[in-house]
């Protein structure tokens, strides 16, 4: 055996947490670190918030698993709430955000296949985007870097660049059957997709009677400062995965879809075994009583106002740093002149976490529950490891 017992699959640092409260990281030694990655924006009430942990408790001392042979009540509610909050009639429980992917790519080519039409089974996607790391999601994700040495491409994905609605146009034939896109591109770099591309794909979608989907495994949950990012378009998607940020940091997902969208999603066509079990619904039901409560979205816009400001501040103070900022409420992005890894590891030195996006981008993906002084704490240690990096020769060019 060579290293560790683990497959190599991850580049991970030096570190290991012992606990968390709220934004904060605690390593074994009692070191603290201010939590700004939120377990790549699952942490959306950030960590060890008494609300969940109280009902994953109490979910825990009666009933774990009893599969989906049996009426889960707290699934049932759950889809009933997330229903009622959005565009959606029907809902699919998943463990992941690749699995509800599957489900929603699944759910559009049913759909066509039920209404005649089993020739429908293609899905056009964007340059940068990421949606899992199934056999169908990275075909769907088309990154060479993560498609490679996995034998034949899943049949059925075609790309355009980021945000080319023109090319996605031409690309609409015989056999297309959905466009699925991310409102914010997280991976890809944090980049927005503009409201009137996101319309301009809703109309194509209806002119050829393709479904729409929406993959807000990243941006969804309140992490825009609405409930979903679609909200802040107007337009809604015939089908959508979210995943992250619904179970707070237990592992879950789900596919929303419309009667009509999830019209061949009849018995036995699909399953999972854990998905929708009442540990998961538990908890996920537990964060959107925080979410949904009155006024908390509203606190997350003004806190990502806040946030987005001091970046600006600091991105103008350190120009050969960084370039600029991007995003959309909690989910920020500084797009760096120097590495991102660079700038990655400069953070991890001024004690606070983030993840590096593509792009060069930092993603900044703090829980929705920071206070205003976390985010000022924050900006300082972002300022520290600026001054250090504009103090440090550029790298010798290679
Ligand atoms: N879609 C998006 C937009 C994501 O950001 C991710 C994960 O980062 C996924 C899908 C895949 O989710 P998971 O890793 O839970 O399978």
């Amino acid at each position: 055996m060579s290293g560790s017992a683990l497959y190599e699959t991850f580049a991970r640092a030096p570190l290991a947490f012992e606990r968390g409260e709220g934004v904060w990281l605690v390593t074994e030694s009692g070191e603290r670190y201010l939590d700004f990655a939120g377990g790549i924006a699952v942490n959306s009430l950030g960590h060890s918030h008494p609300h969940l942990v109280a009902a994953l408790a109490e979910q825990a001392a009666r009933l774990w698993h009893v599969s989906n042979l049996y009426e889960i009540p707290g699934q049932r509610r759950l889809g009933e709430r997330l229903v009622e909050a959005s565009f959606a009639d029907k809902v699919f429980f998943t463990n992941s955000g690749a699995e509800a992917l599957e489900c929603a790519i699944k759910t559009a080519r049913r759909y066509h296949f039920v209404n005649g039409h089993p020739e429908r089974f293609r899905t056009i996607t964007f340059e940068g985007a990421f949606h899992g790391r199934t056999l169908a999601t990275i075909a769907a994700g088309g990154q060479a870097k993560y498609l490679e040495g996995f034998g034949p491409k899943v049949e059925g994905f075609d790309q355009v660049a980021f945000d080319d609605i023109d090319a996605a146009e031409k690309l609409i034939g015989p056999e297309t059957a959905a466009i699925l896109i991310e409102p914010v591109q997280g991976e890809g770099g944090v980049r927005p997709v503009p409201g009137a591309s996101l319309r301009r794909l809703r109309d194509l979608c209806d002119k050829h009677g393709l479904l729409l989907i929406f993959d807000e495994v990243q941006c969804g949950v309140g992490r825009t400062g609405k409930l979903f990012a679609y909200e802040w378009s107007g337009v809604a998607p015939d089908i959508m995965a979210i995943a992250k940020g619904i179970g707070g940091g237990f592992p879950m997902g789900a596919c929303l879809a419309t009667d009509a969208a999830a019209s061949g999603m009849t018995a036995g066509v699909h399953g999972t075994t854990f998905g929708g079990n009442p540990l998961a619904m538990a908890v996920g039901n537990a964060v959107l009583d925080v979410v949904l409560a009155p006024g908390f979205l509203d606190e997350v816009s003004r806190k990502a106002l806040l946030m987005k400001q001091g970046l600006a501040a600091v991105a103008d103070e350190f120009p050969d740093v960084f370039e600029g900022i991007r995003g959309t409420g909690l989910l920020l992005g500084l797009k760096c002149r120097v590495p991102n890894t660079r700038v990655n590891m400069a953070l991890r030195d001024e004690k606070l976490l983030a993840v590096p996006a593509g792009d060069n981008v930092v993603r900044l993906l703090p829980p929705l529950t920071i206070s205003d002084e976390e985010i000022r704490d924050g900006l300082s240690r972002i300022r520290a490891a600026a001054g250090h990096l504009a103090e440090l020769p550029a790298p010798a060019a290679s």
